[in-house]
């Protein structure tokens, strides 16, 4: 049996700078390394972070109904909070709006969630069976080799990828990560094959990459 251990960590920036940089191994090797004297030790830190922020120090930058008082610098300085390289090691950035009444008070009560279970647990049996005999067992842990094996994509998917990287100046890192996702978006629909339309929302998910000003 598999374990996951998920970190939840609200109000993001809040947290000191060098705490959240100390994150940034773990996230990437899913071991972390203490230094002591003469001492090196590496012990196992696999987990899953979720984090959340709000967008500026008053909370309403892009808010439909309030008005935000903070100035640009502000917002700057408050997302600058959040390095690149951190942001670049996680995988899902989503803007969550404020709910509107109506959807608040509609009937339609949306997918349920024991079907969207079976088509997650479907998905993680469709990558254990991909990494059987390999030391990963999720798409999220793929390493370079991987990627190159298990993410191949068609012309236009590169071209993609390419825009992503010139106009939206996304990091290597960051392309690894879409690569995967895309993997994963693919996997849910029950697709091998990673199609353009995979790699295109994946690219949605990197919100934080862009700058929100
Ligand atoms: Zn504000």
């Amino acid at each position: 049996m598999i374990f996951y251990i998920v970190i939840v960590l609200d109000e993001l920036p809040e947290f000191k700078r060098n705490v959240l940089e100390a994150l940034r191994q773990p996230l990437e090797e899913g071991t972390i390394t203490i230094t002591r004297s003469l001492v090196t030790a590496s012990f196992p830190a696999n987990f899953m972070l979720i984090a959340a922020m709000n967008p500026c120090p008053c909370g309403y930058f892009g808010d439909r109904i309030h008005n935000c008082h903070c100035t640009p610098q502000q917002i700057r300085q408050y997302q600058a909070k959040i390095s690149g390289p951190l942001l670049d090691r996680i995988d899902l950035h989503i803007e969550v709006p404020s709910v509107q009444y109506r959807a608040l008070s509609g009937k339609d009560a949306g997918e349920p969630s024991c079907r969207i279970k079976e088509r997650v647990d479907k998905a993680r049996a469709r990558q254990r069976k991909r990494y059987e005999g390999n030391s990963v067992f999720c798409n999220a842990r793929m390493t370079e080799k991987q990627i190159k094996n298990y993410c191949s994509i068609d012309e236009e998917s590169h071209k993609l990828l390419e825009m992503a990287v010139e106009k939206l100046g996304l990091s290597a890192r960051a392309i690894n990560r879409v690569q995967k996702v895309s993997r994963t978006i693919a996997d849910l629909e029950g697709n091998e094959k990673i199609e353009s339309v995979h790699v295109a929302e994946a690219i949605q998910y990197r919100t934080l990459d862009r700058g929100l000003i």
